[in-house]
């Protein structure tokens, strides 16, 4: 089999499929209130076109993860159907989701029974009323239900994305912490990424991955023995709590600014519209969409997608001065 290898000896195992652009959310750091100007339907991939390049994904190059993303992935109609073709494929992928939870408690026996294994859902907050404000939307209540959902339809271990932002939620560490250890749930804090279709981004306002472990300090945190591999997050065991399969907890932060794991990144791409994108900062794309609906065959296709993973940077440059954010902004791409 052919793989998703790059220059420096990376290969690419783990894919990225955002599924729209769309979002039910407003996410100030990620969105501006009055949404953005959606991909037009056309452009984007129909679910038998991101079937096909998932199972060449996975089939012809190697990829053994898939993580369906978006913008909210679960607006997308034809979810099941996308991923149980995923499931049905050989050998089988591991199949998760990254969603804002909205709707999940609907959604996750469906989805459960269609093969998905995980599911990651992203919670900024304890508190409805600024979860209104940082969203823009009355959801909060949606959220922590659709957590409920996962964990009872046995979408485990379910994890929760936090992104932490400077006066407006970091004093939440250790209050999301306890919420998720009492819950079983496995919490990660993300820094804040240069990924806003705003640009606002400011490295000086960013809560750091070392700001938000000193915040986590009265929990006594220890050096999870686990190897990391090519997980993004760093782990830590919190003493004295378990997880909902009896191991010890953990907590994870993902540095991605100031503790970049380039050297070990294992992920490749796909956008809503059929793009590769070998960096989640890369700068330029390659068009599967053209190749496909010119009648491209699956080996022209791999080859494609070999080629444009071949070009990956060692790094994502975020500290060099030329850095450049990307066009496009996070949920046009795929987080
Ligand atoms: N809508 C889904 C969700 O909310 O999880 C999936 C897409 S969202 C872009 C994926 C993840 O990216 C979320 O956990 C979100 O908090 C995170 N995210 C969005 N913009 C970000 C940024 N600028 N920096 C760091 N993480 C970001």
């Amino acid at each position: 089999m052919s793989v998703l290898a790059d220059r420096f000896g990376r290969v690419a195992t783990d894919l990225r499929v955002s599924l729209t652009d769309r979002c039910n959310l407003r996410c100030t750091y990620c969105m501006p209130e009055e949404g953005l100007a959606w991909m037009p339907r056309e452009q984007q991939l129909t679910d038998d076109e991101v079937g096909r390049l998932i199972r060449i994904a996975v089939e012809q190059l190697g990829v053994t993860d898939v993580r369906f993303t978006g913008g909210e992935p679960l607006i997308r109609r034809g979810l099941l159907g996308i991923v149980s073709a995923a499931a049905a494929l050989s050998p089988r992928p591991k199949l998760s989701i990254t969603t804002n939870g909205i709707g999940l408690e609907r959604m996750a026996g469906p989805l459960l029974d269609a093969g998905l294994d995980r599911v990651n859902v992203s919670l900024d907050t304890l508190s409805p009323e600024r979860f209104r404000e940082l969203t823009h939307r009355d959801r909060h209540a949606d959220v922590l239900k659709g957590l409920a959902g996962a964990a009872q339809a046995g979408l485990t271990p379910v994890k929760i994305n936090t992104v932490l932002m400077r006066g407006i939620n970091d004093d939440e560490a250790p209050d999301l912490l306890r919420f998720a250890l009492n819950h079983g749930y496995e919490l990660r804090f993300i820094e804040q990424m240069p990924l806003d279709a705003q640009h606002q981004w400011d490295r000086h306002e960013m809560v750091t991955a070392e700001a938000i472990l000193a915040s986590l300090e009265p929990f006594g945190l220890q050096p999870d023995p686990v190897s990391r591999g090519t997980a993004p997050a760093e782990t830590w065991i919190v003493p004295g709590y378990r997880d909902a399969a009896g191991n010890p907890a953990r907590v994870g932060v993902i540095g991605s600014v100031t503790r970049p794991f380039c050297g070990d990144c294992d992920r490749t791409r796909l956008t809503a519209d059929g793009q590769v994108r070998n960096c989640l900062f890369a700068t330029d794309e390659s068009d599967l969409r053209g190749l496909l609906r010119a009648g491209g065959s699956d080996a022209e296709i791999a080859a494609a997608w070999q080629a444009a993973m071949w070009g990956k940077r060692a790094g994502h440059g975020i500290d060099d001065p030329s850095f450049l954010q990307p066009a496009r902004p996070m949920s046009a791409i795929g987080g």
